[in-house]
């Protein structure tokens, strides 16, 4: 009897562990952000539109750590669109036109494992409001995984902005993105020319006036950044790509559990250090307002694109 009991035992460990693995454990509260705040001057006719593209369906528990397993979530699919009187961007393009397509060639573990819908893809969205993508200034990518990216050959000839580490990663290819490349992507590469920026250690600031700056934020992918966007009535929004894929990641330090983090993230202990970052300014900063780039409620809050607004 005393050897079935260790038999059961042994068998049951890897579950216990697995289970563990999933469970809360949120990361040490930072110490609030100290450093100073930067100035800003947005033009009043700045503004900025969700553009929910479609979704995923996961459970919570592959959100962050202490999610239930039987919590179905959608996670939002999604651009941001910025209204900017100096160029217009477009801020990742979640799914486009031909998803479906580009799906196909994913690797097959990954498509047993992933479930969406194509709801109205960023160049239709923006289509049916009205707006004349001509006026597009250029793309700009939090990171280059497949969800963020799709969209780009909706948009051709339209600049897509990275960092050169971004750049290099997507020319190596793998890696949570498309198996097959796109052509004629017509990519330009910025840097951080700028100081620190709200603790983080560059910036660059896209058209001088403090509404639109990029940080870098290596750790899910090399390149990847967080875009900080400002409004003439002092709104804040920090967009953190996938910094965190569910708002727990932020408001109760929850990161992705470690399965997820393996699989998905490039350098976890580099995600981490930027999450904590981002967790420090709030703590200082208790209105802004974080919007990671698969949660539904960071894009309730942001006006959405639809044919009622004229832009
Ligand atoms: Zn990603």
């Amino acid at each position: 009897m005393k050897n079935i009991n260790i038999y059961i035992a042994a068998a049951a460990l890897p579950l216990v562990q697995f289970r563990h693995r999933f469970s809360s454990s949120p990361l040490p509260k930072p110490e609030p952000y100290v450093g100073p705040l930067p100035s800003a001057t947005p033009p009043k006719e700045m503004a900025v539109f969700a553009l929910v593209t479609g979704v995923t369906q996961r459970s919570a528990a592959f959100g962050y750590r202490g999610g239930s397993f039987f919590e179905r979530r959608d996670f939002a699919m999604a651009g941001t669109f910025v209204k900017h009187p100096q160029g217009d961007l477009l801020i990742d393009t979640g799914f486009g036109r031909n998803i479906n397509e580009q799906f196909r060639s994913m690797p097959l573990l990954f498509r047993a494992m992933t479930f969406y819908k194509l709801w109205r893809p960023a160049v239709d969205q923006l289509k049916a409001a009205g707006y004349d993508q001509e006026s597009l200034r250029a793309i700009l990518l939090t990171h280059a995984h497949w969800d963020h990216v799709s969209g780009l050959p909706d948009f051709p000839g339209v600049p897509v902005w990275v960092t050169p580490q971004e750049r290099r990663f997507i020319r190596k290819g793998g890696s949570g993105q498309f198996s097959k490349p796109f052509t004629g992507i017509r990519y330009e590469e910025y840097g951080f020319e700028g100081g620190p920026y709200l603790g983080f250690p560059g910036s660059h600031d896209v058209y001088g006036d403090g509404a639109i700056v990029v940080v870098p934020a290596p750790g899910h992918t090399p390149g990847g950044v967080i875009i900080f966007l400002t409004l003439h009535s002092g709104t804040c929004y920090a967009l953190v790509g996938d910094l965190v894929w569910q708002l727990e990641g932020i408001t109760l330090r929850e990161e992705r559990p470690w399965i997820t983090r393996k699989f998905a993230d490039w350098d976890a202990k580099g995600t981490r250090e930027n999450l904590l970052r981002i967790i420090a300014l709030k703590e200082r900063l208790p209105d802004l307002i974080t919007v990671p780039a698969h949660d539904m409620r960071g894009f309730a809050g942001m006006p959405a694109l639809s044919p009622v607004h004229s832009v």
